[in-house]
């Protein structure tokens, strides 16, 4: 009898942090998916690349959030990573500000912001755009 199948990756939900192969652009996603191939298949639409241009790699460390379906903003932070701000942009992270800058951070969820008034002003415009004129 011939077993091809030398092992099969079972369909437990596992965390992969997946980015450009060289990360040359330093963006990344943390995705959950059964296998690297679905990983890099949600990140690609997430982060706009084709899934061939995308590495994954696997973070144990985050496997527990499956259920959650994302990682909490404050842990990745205090894991060292960086986020954006989602009203201004700005970069938020323990290595990228000053501690008392760090200290004005606010998360809920996944969702992170430099400060209160960023996180008011985005609840309250509902993330539109200022106008042009
Ligand atoms: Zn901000």
């Amino acid at each position: 009898m011939n077993t091809t199948i030398a092992k099969t990756e079972n369909q437990e939900i596992i965390a992969w942090r997946v980015s450009d192969y060289d990360c040359t652009d330093g963006f990344f996603e943390i995705v959950f998916d059964p296998t690297s191939e679905g990983a890099k298949q949600k990140a690609a639409g997430i982060l706009g690349y084709e899934v061939d241009e995308l590495e994954a790699y696997r973070m144990p460390e985050f496997d527990h959030y499956a259920d959650l379906g994302y990682v909490p903003a404050a842990d990745t932070l205090i894991k060292g990573y960086w986020e954006a701000c989602l009203c201004c942009g700005k970069e938020i992270g323990l290595n990228v500000q000053k501690k008392k800058e760090f200290k004005r951070v606010v998360t809920k969820g996944a969702d992170v912001w430099c400060s209160q008034t960023c996180k008011s002003f985005y609840e309250t415009q509902n993330f539109e755009l200022p106008g042009s004129d």
